[in-house]
């Protein structure tokens, strides 16, 4: 796989060996089981409260306030489906945006199900969600807020400050998926306000399988797993140990290397686009042009279909995508685009190119290149 490049890593990404090297104890020696008073049972104990220390510093937060999960999946569906039940009483409205990971669009809908009413905010152009729109759908009777940290399809990174200083006056609780901005952003929790805030070790090059909720002191939620008493009887089932001391080790690699990473993916992005400038294919960027995440890159090529620019990358080797895994392999076009209200013509041309710490800028340049041979190629064709 040396000759492959591999641009959709806000997808999932490599294992750090460092992180590899961590986790294998843990899954030979030291196996025991974090809930066993015997010997075996507190070393694995112990592992787990340093894990969490860790990972908790990474984000200055309380270690008490961390909940381990099996995927940032669970952690945004304890955090509103746990969230909304423990309110259910107080009221039943729910407000998050169009342009969520399913993760927390899917939960939303189970909650309508259930009798809860859900506002789905749209974005502007650029993909961000307008404080005014959100003045303007808080009700009553509206028990909770989940809007992302940054979009993993355009990179955008909401006005979450701002968001959460309003949420605070009003006393409604706010939850943030933070998934794709963990490692990218600098995230300091007892600066943010906010009460709940999603994590996954594998977008960071850690482990797939582990997760992580952060939630504030004092936040009532309910279980959405029923069991065992681990996690202070908030996440019942014994902890992916292997997995948490994984996950600690690549907040760890993260927080040594973060500036490097930030300031790399940069110039890969500016190095792209110097090649298409230079090549004189024409492009557009998707979402903010200020406030984005720097590991993902959404551009279209219009004239190019999507699903047709990936075809012709994968057959040189490279590999990016069309926004959300869960999406790509279908024709449909992404919620996120959708909500964005481009023309046809540019998000059915979007292509997501997502950055990670084995990347160079010189492969950025090799595919830019590889990009404007295929635009060259189909544009003329057309
Ligand atoms: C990947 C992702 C998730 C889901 O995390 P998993 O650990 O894969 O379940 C949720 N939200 C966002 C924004 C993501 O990018």
């Amino acid at each position: 796989m040396s000759d492959m490049m591999y641009f959709d890593h806000a997808a999932t990404t490599p294992v750090h060996p460092r992180v590899l090297e961590a986790m294998t104890p843990y899954l030979t020696q030291v196996f025991g089981n974090p809930s066993s008073v015997h010997g075996f049972g507190r070393e694995a104990r112990k592992a787990l409260e340093q894990a969490r220390d860790q990972i908790a510093a990474f984000m200055d937060a309380d270690p008490q306030s961390l909940i381990f999960t099996g995927s940032g999946t669970e952690a945004d569906n304890l955090a509103i489906i746990g969230g909304a039940m423990a309110q259910r009483e107080r009221g039943r409205h729910i407000i998050t945006s169009q342009i969520e990971h399913h993760a927390v669009l899917h939960a939303c809908e189970y909650l309508e199900q259930e009798g809860f009413e859900v506002t789905y905010l749209p974005v502007d152009e650029t993909g961000s969600v307008r404080l005014a729109d959100l003045k303007e759908a808080v009700r009553p009777d509206t028990v909770l807020v989940s809007i992302m940290y940054g979009n993993n399809e355009v990179g955008t990174i909401q006005p979450i400050e701002e968001i959460g200083t309003f949420l605070r006056e009003k006393g409604i609780l706010f939850h943030t998926d933070a998934v794709q901005a963990f490692g990218v952003l600098p995230i300091r929790v007892r600066q943010l306000p906010v009460d709940m805030l999603s994590v996954s070790a594998h977008k960071i090059n850690g482990p797939k399988g582990v997760g992580a909720l952060y939630l504030a002191k004092k936040v009532p939620i309910e279980p959405i797993l029923h069991g065992g008493s681990q996690e202070r009887k908030r996440r019942a089932g014994t902890e992916n140990l292997a997995g948490i001391v994984g996950f600690a080790e690549a907040t760890k690699v993260t927080e040594e290397e973060m500036d490097d990473r930030v300031s790399k993916y940069k110039r890969m992005k500016e190095e792209m686009q110097a090649v298409w400038k230079e090549a004189g294919i024409a492009y557009q960027v998707n979402g903010h042009p200020e406030m984005v995440m720097p590991h993902v890159f959404n551009v279209s090529f219009v004239g190019v279909h999507t699903e047709t620019m990936l075809m012709n990358l994968d057959l040189v080797h490279i590999a990016a995508s069309s926004g959300s895994a869960c999406t790509s392999g279908s024709l449909e076009l992404s919620h996120v685009l959708k909500a964005m209200h481009l023309e046809d013509s540019v998000s059915h041309s979007a292509i997501r190119f997502s950055f990670g710490i084995t990347n160079t800028v010189d492969e950025a340049r090799r595919a830019a290149e590889a990009v404007a041979k295929i635009v060259q190629r189909l544009v003329k064709r057309a």
